[in-house]
């Protein structure tokens, strides 16, 4: 049986991530400090015997007795409300969070899969984006706790494997959405869907020309775990590549959800990207993964989880 560590394992992404492998026979240790993540989350595992949680701030040394398999790190606040709130602990998680997991993997001799995000691509001047594109980032502006940290753990993770020739992956996660989202993590999902349910207007900022692609978890789930048992050391890019404006995707949720909500327009956020869908040709040909889930689909069993949240 094959052990797998996965921080941030409390959290929307990082839960599902401990469902997905404990139903393929892992063992998982799940170590998180619950700043975003939460309990509820892992209620269903905590009976399982191959499932542990470990409650710990991974910018300090982390210390784990017994072989490792597999670290897959994912710790760090994630909606941009949250890393706003968090800029300092957002900015060590991705730094001294990173260097820690990764001096595990080195220990351990486990391979490293490195959660990244599309925000290392800034507010792109190419669309859609490769893996190839180096991106638009403003490194002193509020978003730039987040962007510059994840690029941080990407050039940290490259010369862990160069260097210290530990085996690594790297995930560039585009927006990922689905159940176990935090209702007011401030996110698009989660806000028009709770706002669509309680017939309160649809909060689009800027004028919703702004784009964005989104993924269901399942998919995302899936692209990771093919990843992780690839032999590719490089960036991978994971989302679904159906582009739409935000005004487009509020109107779908107010349609799907045959809400009576109203859209009202509120100030864009600095530094929003203004375009946003993965090139995910590399996924199809080294992982042979694409989306499968459409967002209607997505957002139907979306908003039967917060249906039932309610
Ligand atoms: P989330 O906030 O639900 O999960 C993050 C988890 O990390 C939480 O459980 C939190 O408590 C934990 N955490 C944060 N700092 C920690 C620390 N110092 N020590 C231990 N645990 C810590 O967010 P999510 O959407 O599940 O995102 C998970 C990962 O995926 C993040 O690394 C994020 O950057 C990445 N990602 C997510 C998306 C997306 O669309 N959801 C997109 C790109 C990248
Ligand atoms: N957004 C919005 N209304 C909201 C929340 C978000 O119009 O209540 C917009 C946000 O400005 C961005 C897009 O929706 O252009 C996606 O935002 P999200 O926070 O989900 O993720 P991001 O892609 O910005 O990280």
């Amino acid at each position: 049986m094959k052990t797998v560590l996965i921080t941030g394992g409390a959290g929307f992404i990082g839960s599902h991530l401990c469902d997905f492998l404990l139903d393929r026979g892992y063992r998982v240790i799940c170590v998180d400090n619950l700043i975003t993540g939460s309990e509820d989350n892992m209620v269903h595992m905590r009976q399982e015997k191959n499932f542990t949680f470990i409650k710990h701030d991974v910018t300090n040394y982390i210390d784990i007795e017994g072989r490792l398999d597999y670290i897959l790190h994912f710790a760090s606040p994630a909606s941009p409300i949250d890393y706003l709130e968090l800029p300092i602990q957002t900015l060590k998680v991705g730094s001294l969070g990173t260097h820690n997991a990764l001096g595990l993997a080195k220990e351990k001799k486990a391979t490293f899969l490195l959660a990244s995000t599309s925000e290392i691509y800034g507010d792109p001047l190419v669309n859609p984006q490769p893996e190839t594109y180096w991106g638009n980032v403003n490194p002193i502006g509020p978003r730039g706790v987040y962007d510059e940290a994840k690029r941080f753990a990407e050039s940290m993770t490259m010369a862990y494997q160069r260097f210290h020739k530990v085996e690594t992956r790297i995930v560039r996660i585009f927006n990922t959405y689905g159940p176990r989202m935090r209702i007011h993590d401030g996110r698009a999902v989660p806000a028009f869907i709770n706002q669509a349910l309680r017939d309160k207007a649809l909060t689009v900022f800027g004028k919703g020309t702004q784009t964005r692609s989104f993924c269901y978890i399942s998919d995302l789930a899936e692209g990771i775990y093919r990843l992780l048992l690839s032999g590719v050391n490089t960036p991978v890019n994971i989302g679904n590549p159906a582009e739409m404006t935000i005004l487009d995707f509020a109107k779908q949720v107010i349609q799907i959800t045959e809400s009576k909500s109203k859209i009202i327009f509120k100030p864009l956020p600095v530094d929003d990207p203004r375009v946003r869908r993965p090139d995910i040709s590399k996924a199809k040909k080294e992982l042979n993964w694409e989306s499968v889930v459409d967002i209607q689909q997505g957002i139907r069993s979306t908003v039967e989880f917060f249906r039932n949240k309610a």
